[in-house]
């Protein structure tokens, strides 16, 4: 169910969509991870921040207590860091200001009340000689523990608001003297709400966010587009292709993988209409070729029946020959599709290949005296091969049959032995018409035929050959042809030898 509709979908929408699902989800977790850190932690990052300065700067003054550098080092980092420092020194119940600086001019620690100075010291007492103060500037004032000097409120009499909402924090650190002295040192670091500052930032990530996704769907769009325009008009010249236009033309624009896919295509159509066109070429060829062989039996048969006297054995023999004919090409067929069917299923047996030619030839000899050709086998020596037999002979008689089909006026056929290193080489030559070089890359192809005008002399069904072909490669031969128009042909296969020795002894066995 959930299949049907998936494949009702059109399919250049679901890449758009899809595509700028990915991009947008990948845009919210951008902008969530750039929010999270400037907008969501920057108080926090600001803060500590802060903080570890103001430690830092109450270590750097520690070590100066006592010593006559101490003004200047926390005038120095009240400077550079921006924080306002009181340094006491602290006797019994009185405090002496040794040092106070005050960079902002209007710090809570310049105006903050005896009571707040007590609560703080009696605070870091209690944390062991540490202790951060995080307060408004407002709660401050409520508090009564600062005196707010500048910023009048028109109605709350003492303050402005934006100035209550300053945060004032203040660290305090006791130092033990050397002696029964104690000194405190006062850090105060005022930081404004970044409120205003979050706030503006939203704002401008929510205008970025909604900038960013319609321009991912923009981008989707032509993303998709350049994507799918291509595919598209591959797949409606495939829906031409499988309505057996073959003349289509796939053409693969912009990426490599689409080119190579239209390459692919384009391949793919080329091979379908060959082979389509050579079904349809066989199927006449085929057809033509029953037809007249029945076409003479029929004729003689009826001969015989209607007209007395005329059984006689020469046209019985007519109607045994067109019935051999029948014969042989449903047995061609047969082969091939055998071939075709159980590649690979070779029964090898060691033989006398030389053997093996002259035994083919003799079975040629009536023809030969009957018709006057002549065909001759040269051979220097004996030579053995491992190979399917049966097939061998297969090969031999489809390609002297076809040397004697195109023989020509001579009516000469050789056939020639040639012995290399480990290498025997057969050749069937003819001196007959020979083969156009235009077609000699095709004549291994099922149904090729060079002469497509069907003449009863030059019978065949096309298939002589690919059976050659097919045993040939099957027992991983090498085979060929040279052909000259006008001068002839030359078809060659080689066979691997094996030692004679170890064979005789062999087949002395078998025997
Ligand atoms: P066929 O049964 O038509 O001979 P083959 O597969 O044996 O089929 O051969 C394919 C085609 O190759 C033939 O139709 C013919 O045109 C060409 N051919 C094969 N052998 C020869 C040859 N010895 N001389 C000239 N042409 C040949």
């Amino acid at each position: 169910m959930k299949k049907t509709e998936r494949a009702q979908r059109p399919r250049d929408i679901s890449l758009r969509w899809e595509l700028f699902l990915y991009l947008a989800l990948f845009i919210v977790f951008v902008l969530a991870v750039v929010w999270l850190f400037q907008v969501k932690l920057l108080d926090r990052f600001y803060e500590s921040i802060k903080r570890r300065e103001l430690i830092r700067t109450a270590d750097t003054i520690e070590e100066h207590i006592g010593k006559s550098s101490l003004y200047t080092v926390a005038y120095q980092n009240a400077v550079d860091y921006g924080i306002c420092v009181m340094v006491l020194r602290i006797e019994g119940i009185n405090a002496i200001k040794l040092v106070a600086v005050d960079v902002t001019g209007d710090s809570v620690l310049s105006n903050m009340t005896d009571k707040y100075v007590t609560e703080l010291y009696n605070k870091s007492k209690e944390q062991g000689g540490e202790y951060i103060d995080k307060r408004t500037k407002g709660e401050l004032a409520d508090a009564g523990l600062y005196y707010p000097r500048f910023f009048f409120h028109p109605q709350r009499d003492y303050y402005t608001d934006s100035d209550a909402k300053i945060v004032s924090t203040i660290l305090i650190r006791l130092v033990q003297g050397t002696g029964d002295e104690e000194y405190a040192i006062l850090l105060n670091v005022e930081m404004t709400p970044m409120g205003a500052v979050v706030s503006t930032m939203s704002m401008q990530y929510l205008w970025i966010a909604v900038a960013l996704i319609v321009g991912s769907l923009f981008l989707a769009l032509i993303i998709s587009r350049t994507i799918s325009r291509p595919i598209e008009r591959m797949n409606s010249a495939a829906k031409r292709l499988a309505s057996g236009n073959y003349d289509v033309n796939f053409s693969g624009e912009g990426f490599r993988e689409i080119r190579e896919l239209a390459d692919t295509l384009n391949y793919a159509a080329r091979e379908l209409s060959k082979n389509d066109r050579l079904q349809k070429e066989l199927i006449a060829n085929i057809s033509h070729d029953l037809r007249t062989p029945l076409t003479m039996i029929t004729g003689y048969g009826e001969l015989i029946r209607d007209i007395p006297g005329e059984n006689t054995p020469e046209n019985i023999q007519a109607i045994i020959d067109e019935a051999e004919r029948l014969n042989q090409l449903v047995n061609d067929l047969l082969d091939l599709s055998r071939l075709q069917a159980g590649a690979g299923q070779l029964k090898i047996s060691r033989f006398n290949l030389t053997d093996t030619v002259r035994d083919t030839m003799q079975r040629y000899e009536k023809l030969v005296q009957a018709t006057g050709y002549r065909i001759n086998f040269w051979s220097d020596r004996e030579v053995y091969v491992e190979a399917d037999r049966n097939m061998i002979l297969q090969v031999l008689y489809n390609l002297i049959n076809n040397a004697i089909n195109y023989s020509g006026e001579e009516k000469l056929v050789r056939v020639v032995q040639s012995v290399g290193e480990k290498v025997v080489r057969i050749s069937v030559i003819d001196t007959g018409e020979g083969i156009p070089p235009e077609h000699l890359p095709y004549i291994w192809d099922r149904y090729y035929k060079v002469d497509k005008v069907h003449r009863r002399a030059a019978v065949g069904t096309g298939i002589g050959l690919s059976i050659v072909k097919n045993v040939l490669e099957l027992h991983r031969a090498r085979y060929g042809v040279d052909s000259t128009p006008g001068k002839g042909s030359t078809f060659w296969f080689e066979l691997p030898t094996v030692p004679p020795d170890e064979v005789e002894a062999n087949t002395e066995n078998q025997n």
